[in-house]
């Protein structure tokens, strides 16, 4: 499962309400308002090392929402995209599912993933995708009474007769422009970067279990021996105390190989 499925959202810093995200697309505009909203990439490379929590993906950030493990999936009927069916989605800019459901898939914009680890983003809903209801609607000019075409491309269209700009209501906007459904996405990164990924995982494991299986057998050894020869008697070192002093050591050992020769992203 080499993807992290993408849930996530933000609040409207202007209106309060709260946007879904559909996509990494940037900048992001509230549904309601319209306003731009604070959500940069900086944010989103938070997510793309799985920063991202209910709570927030980073000091004071505006993101939030989930990012789990999981396979790349189809909306409509979910079923899982193969990992040729990615690879040549990259070259399309789209695949398309069996049920006849078109996924975006695009190369990771530089500004989202620093490390260049992951290599697609997958299912984003285009921001460009016009409403259902894009036919234009007569409005009329709230100054001056004149008959506005309004489409949805903006809130506050100019009045074709008096020259004002005028500010759509919430119920006409929302007819525009419904928010898009709340449909996950996902960062995807290719098989042989995942195994490799699993691979240095393992490794890592391995060598500070290792470290600190030795050192606890040390320890024991070392606690034995100095019962045996009555070390530290008189010391105030006591052998318990030399047991586990080496015994710690060698934990803190094994924790801090882990952390150097684990791979800097968890899929697991
Ligand atoms: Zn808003
Ligand atoms: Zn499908
Ligand atoms: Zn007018």
């Amino acid at each position: 499962m080499p993807a992290l499925q993408l849930r996530l959202r933000t609040t409207c810093s202007t209106c309060g309400h709260t946007i879904p995200l559909v996509s990494a697309h940037l900048p992001i505009a509230c549904p309601a308002c319209d306003a731009a909203s604070p959500v940069d990439a900086r944010a989103f490379s938070w997510v793309a090392r799985e920063r991202v929590t209910e709570r927030g993906a980073t000091e004071g950030t505006t993101l939030l929402g989930v990012a789990e493990p999981s396979d790349v999936k189809c909306a409509i009927c979910g079923a899982v995209a193969a990992e040729e069916a990615i690879e040549r989605g990259l070259v399309r800019s789209e695949l398309r599912c069996g049920c006849g459901n078109v996924i975006t898939v695009r190369k990771v914009p530089d500004g989202i993933d620093r490390n260049g680890w992951w290599s697609a983003l997958v299912g984003e809903t285009s921001r460009e995708k016009p409403a259902a209801s894009a036919t234009p609607v007569a409005f009329e000019c709230p100054e001056c009474g004149g008959a506005l075409q309004v489409d949805g491309t903006t809130r506050t269209p100019t009045c074709t007769s008096c020259n004002t700009r005028v500010h759509l209501p919430d119920a006409l906007w929302r007819a525009l422009r419904p928010a898009p459904n709340a449909e996950p996405f996902y960062l995807w990164v290719r098989g042989d970067r995942s195994d490799g990924w699993e691979a240095r995982r393992s490794r890592a494991l391995f060598v500070s279990l290792t470290v600190a299986g030795t050192g606890t057998a040390l320890a024991v050894v070392a606690g034995i021996a100095a019962t045996a020869s009555g070390y530290g008697a008189g010391t105030g070192f006591s052998d318990v105390e030399l047991f586990f002093s080496v015994l710690l050591v060698s934990f803190l050992a094994a924790g801090v190989l882990n952390v150097l020769l684990s791979p800097k992203h968890h899929l697991t």
